[in-house]
């Protein structure tokens, strides 16, 4: 019988003085906790390295670069970047991995870093591939943690593209619904806003909390399904051409399917925990996605070019509504609570776990000599397997 417990340990620092080709030693400066992250802690989900015991957490990072091995072209020391989380299968078969876009992994033996099969960022220091490493600029700073959760906006809304291309006629972004205020459903949000989508987001905390008020500063509505069904919502509001679940309940993502449009596109980001059956109108579903052709798709965040078109997405926001931004992250807390942390429930849009400081003398060149001494990270272990 394994022991099973999430707590800060200690172990060996990478050797940041003989770094393979292409790889890059890098400093964390901030991991951004989510649901996840709270599964893994209590042992619902997530797996460790193959021969290992125990997890490091944490895949949602910013990380400024502390030195880099022979070959790396792209990032200095001094940079800061954000690690993408998902490591390609090696089956030669996976035509997907092979390409980099595992995101689309045919074999489903990826590796996730911080999640399955990959120790991840909750650590002072980590070695990485320079390829798995996205720059972030500096106007876009400690922000830089909530790329990868925008990511997976990003990836939405580069699939959604491509199936708009079936209506080339229809320039006009006109309504989207976004079911969840979680921190994906406030990014989700804010991308669609900066898209020029009128905004709706659809959730179960009241009309005067936190998070509905960050949603109205962005220019988005806020309706609360405690006050509001989605029956009232559309016949107020319309149908919507674009609707994105972001909260992982199947009981209320198929509810709003009547408030599809006619040539709409619904999607969806969440992952529900195991539940019972329940019954919906399936002939009603089938024949509004046949005589209206509607689409549903499900997407898990991401290709390299959705970090990267999450940070571009990003600096728009800030441009937009700097504000807004910045009260997604409700609360920063030292790796000290991270255990603690990992154990409760969320509360607020987003709690980042704050590890490092950007050095200045990495910005100035003078690195300090990497020694060999220990790092701390917050693992969960030791995991039956
Ligand atoms: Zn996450
Ligand atoms: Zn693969």
């Amino acid at each position: 019988m394994s022991e099973r417990v999430v707590r800060l340990i200690e172990e060996d620092e990478p050797d940041g003085l003989r770094l393979a080709p292409g790889h890059v030693l890098l400093r964390t400066l901030e991991v951004g906790v989510c649901g996840t992250d709270r599964e893994i802690a209590a042992f619902a989900y997530g797996s460790a390295p193959a021969g290992t015991d125990r997890l490091v957490l944490g895949h949602e990072a910013l990380a400024e670069v502390v030195r880099t091995g022979a070959g790396v072209a792209r990032v200095r020391p001094g940079d800061l970047v954000v690690p993408t989380v998902r490591r390609p299968c090696n089956r030669i078969e996976c035509l997907a991995c092979r390409v980099g876009h595992q995101d689309f992994c045919t074999t489903g033996q990826f590796v996730e870093r911080g999640i399955s099969g990959a120790g991840g960022f909750m650590t002072e220091l980590f070695v990485e591939e320079e390829r798995y490493l996205v720059p972030v600029p500096p106007a876009v700073g400690e922000l830089g943690v909530l790329v990868e959760p925008l990511s997976v906006a990003a990836k939405a809304f580069a699939q959604l593209d491509a199936i708009l291309a079936r209506l080339p006629w229809d320039k006009d972004r006109a309504q989207a619904l976004v079911l969840g205020a979680g921190p994906i459903g406030v990014l989700t949000a804010m991308g669609l806003v900066v898209k020029g989508y009128r905004t709706v987001v659809f959730s179960r905390e009241p009309d005067d909390d936190d998070r509905a008020q960050i949603v109205r500063s962005i220019g988005a509505d806020y309706v609360s399904s405690e006050s509001t069904d989605i029956h009232g919502l559309a016949s107020r509001m319309g149908r919507f051409d674009v609707i994105v679940e972001a909260v992982g309940v199947p009981e209320f993502a198929f509810r709003t399917l009547p408030a599809l449009a006619v040539n709409g596109t619904f999607i969806l980001t969440g992952v529900p925990a195991p539940r019972p059956e329940f019954a919906f109108d399936g002939a009603g579903l089938m024949h509004n996605f046949v005589m209206q052709n509607q689409v549903m798709f499900g997407t898990v965040n991401a290709d390299h070019a959705s970090y990267e078109a999450a940070v571009r997405m990003l600096e728009q926001c800030l441009v937009r509504f700097p504000d807004a931004v910045r009260r997604v992250i409700a609360r920063r807390v030292a790796l000290d609570e991270a255990p603690a942390l990992l154990r409760a429930a969320g509360g607020g849009v987003k709690t980042v776990i704050q590890i490092g400081e950007a050095s200045t003398k990495a910005r100035d060149g003078g690195l300090p000599a990497p020694g060999r001494g220990a790092a701390r990270s917050a693992s969960a272990g030791a995991r039956e397997r």
